[in-house]
């Protein structure tokens, strides 16, 4: 019997895994962990069926001609420094292009090595999942409180009412609020007497358990809440409480929400006049209240202004930072801060070179990746990096950046599949299963609505033949520095431990030197955790406080350690320069002009929305074969008003064209989705040549991406439009008589 944290998902539950002969042959929840007792869903189950998948890479594999074959490693980082080297040493860093994958965030190496690796490349070109899904919750962030990080979540085990915007929680189990056992946390509100209260424009399985389901039209949840902040404003139902001391810019949002009242937003997003100023009043009114936004509200035109809303909502009911409404976890591997104030946030700190858009947190949209490939001329990208990332289904127009990999010089991924990307890549190096490497959650424990810790080592014995991936971007970061194929990881693994007990040594006014001979761990990053957990907020301080954390600590209980509910952490949390929450600027007072342009827009007739399920997440899941089995979900949902006016039939099959694209899907004709709504989920589209996943070849789906136009981005956050995508939709048969009547 082993115990680990669920890779899989944000919700960072505890598996019990039943091991024999080098396999997982069970996982179940494990019911004494802190955090998720017991709770577990279908993905989670199946992954002893993940670790063992035989369509997993375990070799590095080199193209040659249209095939890969595999290699050794020292021969694959061969062909990776005389891929990579000339095209740097010739046309400069930003040449090389680097799109980070979500499950990045999920691993260890992800969190301590890629940034050696980035800084080292050099190259402005760097993009990531951040801007498909949820840079403007970074970007609103940044500006109220001063770091793109400080994320406050739901105190979803106090808070009296919820509303959920955009967000499916039942199914996914919570995004940028880790929450084992979401769904019972939800049963739990309205256990003790508590509400919440779902807006989306599908009835999606959250919404069918919530007390009241709200329609909205795709993408106008910042209309919807400015209605809420004018209502708040004309009735006098502003109250900071606890906050008044550590906000600024309340008048300037009295001024900006005047125009947004609710009989004039509800044209907009189709929300009743009553019901805008009900839900004002109702979280006016609550004992604790908190709003949360997700993937809806973030992945539409305005989504830096709704992520900043939601939150001025919580400000103006006084519910940020306080039990049961958003606060700001506190995470066993960050040091709190001594005092409030900081440089604050800015972004444009270099643009795009074909598009001018601006930097964002040290990246750039991903909208525009293939516009860097394609455009000839200085610093144009011509070799790309890929790390756990599958963009050629994930970002807008994938079909154009699918052409546009074909035309690079060279391309490296470090991913464990032959997947819709890396089949372009001229060297994929695999890092090793999950069952075998140890797994810290960096960014998740910081998002976490209780705090916790936990640690978990390798449940199976490293594979010789496999590469750690720690060391795979340890030896990719030595290559860009110039240090050669061969040189020993280790080189870099040493830099980086002397850089962390310098931290520490700063920490806690000792030596370094004294310091190195406590730090546990048997892996790298083991030993970089042990640091950052032992000066962390909770830490030993090396000795100091005997009760605190280490490694050692967390390794002793195998069920995680409990750190309490969330704390408040104002102002000490706030990194704006003048120490407060800025809840005005000019970037979001610009914005907020073009919103209100956009008052009197016509909308669309149909707009495609995506969905999401319980047993998918990323791509690569459709190669699990329980996760996949069973009836068709990669089908277009249409509400049944719109299947009669466009001739649609259950069952039939449908041609959906937008700017960018067009595909066909099975139809499912259902009251699901409000009219004028359609809705494909993300992350399909398999079986093209090149791939190397059996199953999920066998289970292709259409990729809806195909259909999402990488014109059109979040102006403030660069991040994708992917949902309230304007497309036109017929049925697809060969000829038809009238309206309806298929002839053959
Ligand atoms: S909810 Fe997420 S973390 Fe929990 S078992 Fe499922 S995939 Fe794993």
């Amino acid at each position: 019997m082993a115990f680990r944290t669920c890779p899989l998902c944000e919700a960072a539950c505890g598996l019990e895994l039943t091991v024999r002969d080098d396999r997982i042959v069970a996982a179940r929840g494990d019911r004494e962990h802190v955090f998720s007792h017991g709770f577990l869903c279908p993905k989670g189950a199946t992954f002893g069926e993940l670790s063992a998948d035989p369509d997993r890479l375990r070799r590095p594999l080199v193209r040659r001609g249209d095939q890969h074959v595999e290699v050794s490693w020292d021969e694959a980082f061969q062909a990776v420094e005389q891929g990579l080297r000339p095209i740097i040493d010739r046309y400069g860093p930003h040449a090389v292009a680097l799109y980070l994958g979500n499950p990045n965030v999920h691993t260890m190496a992800g969190g301590l090595y890629l940034t050696p690796l980035l800084r080292t490349l050099g190259t402005r070109n760097i993009f990531s999942a951040s801007t498909v899904d949820q840079m403007p919750k970074h970007v609103s962030c940044g500006y109220l409180y001063g770091n793109p990080l400080t994320i406050p979540v739901p105190d979803l085990d106090r808070t009296d009412l919820l509303l959920v915007l955009g967000a499916n929680p039942w199914e996914s189990n919570g995004s940028l609020a880790t929450a084992a056992d979401f769904p019972g946390r939800l049963k739990a509100i309205q256990a003790r007497g508590g509400r919440f209260v779902v807006v989306d424009p599908r009835r999606t399985r959250t919404a069918e358990h919530a007390d009241e389901h709200l329609f909205i039209r795709p993408g106008t949840d910042a209309f919807l809440l400015f209605g809420i902040v004018h209502t708040l404003f004309a009735e006098g139902l502003v109250e900071l409480g606890g906050l008044a001391g550590h906000v600024t810019g309340v008048d300037e949002v009295r001024e900006l929400a005047d125009a947004f009242t609710p009989e004039r937003v509800s044209a907009v997003c189709a929300v009743p006049v009553e019901r805008i100023r009900g839900l004002a009043r109702e979280l006016a009114a609550a004992p604790t209240a908190a709003v949360y936004g997700r993937i809806g509200t973030c992945t539409v035109e305005f989504g830096t202004l709704t992520s900043w809303l939601v939150d001025v909502v919580n400000v103006l009911t006084g519910n940020l930072d306080r039990p049961g409404g958003v606060m700001f976890p506190l995470a066993a591997h960050v040091s709190p801060r001594p005092r409030a104030g900081g440089k604050g946030f800015r972004t444009g700190r270099w643009h795009s070179r074909v598009r001018g858009l601006p930097e964002v947190k040290g990246e750039l949209p991903v909208a525009t990746l293939a516009d860097e490939i394609e455009t000839p001329g200085d610093e144009q990208v011509r070799a790309f990096v890929t790390v756990a990332g599958n963009p050629v289904l994930s970002t807008p127009n994938s079909d154009r950046l699918d052409r546009a990999l074909g035309g690079l010089d060279f391309m490296v991924s470090v991913d464990p599949y032959l997947n819709e990307t890396t089949r372009h890549a001229d060297v994929v190096l695999p890092p090793t299963d999950p069952a075998r490497k140890g797994h810290y959650d960096f960014s998740f424990l910081a998002l976490a609505v209780r705090n916790f810790a936990a640690y978990s080592p390798p449940v199976l014995p490293g594979d010789p033949a496999s590469m750690d991936e720690c060391d795979i971007l340890a030896r990719l970061t030595l290559i860009a520095a110039g240090q050669g194929a061969g040189t020993d990881p280790a080189v870099l693994h040493e830099q980086l431990l002397e850089q962390a007990l310098q931290r520490a040594a700063a920490a806690t006014g000792r030596a370094a030197t004294e310091l190195r001979t406590l730090v546990g761990g048997d892996h790298p990053a083991e030993r970089l955790l042990d640091v950052a957990l032992r000066i962390g907020a909770y830490g030993d301080r090396f000795g100091a406080h005997p009760d605190g954390l280490s490694l050692d600590r967390l390794l002793a209980n195998p069920h995680g350690v409990d750190l309490g509910p969330l704390q408040p952490r104002l102002p000490e949390v706030l990194q704006t320069s003048s120490g407060k929450v800025e809840l005005s600027g000019e970037p979001i007072a610009a914005d907020v002009a073009r919103l209100r342009a956009a008052l009197g827009r016509d909308h669309a007739d149909l707009v495609l929305v995506g969905r999401r399920h319980l047993r998918s997440n990323n791509s690569w899941m459709h190669n699990v074969p329980a996760l996949v089995k069973g009836r068709d979900r990669c089908t277009l949902q249409v509400h049944p008003a719109d299947a009669d006016r466009l001739a649609l039939t259950d069952g039939g099959d449908a041609r959906v064209t937008s700017r960018a694209g067009t595909l066909s899907a099975r139809v499912v004709v259902t009251d699901r989705v409000m009219p004028g709504v359609v809705s494909l989920p993300h992350g399909w589209g398999h079986g093209l040549a090149g791939t190397r996943m059996t199953v999920a070849a066998a289970h292709p789906g259409v990729n809806s991406n195909l259909l999402t136009d990488e014109t059109v981005i979040d102006q403030l956050s660069g991040n994708s439009v992917l949902n309230g995508i304007p497309v036109e939709v017929k049925a697809e048969f060969a000829v038809t008589g009238r309206a309806g009547e298929v002839l053959t």
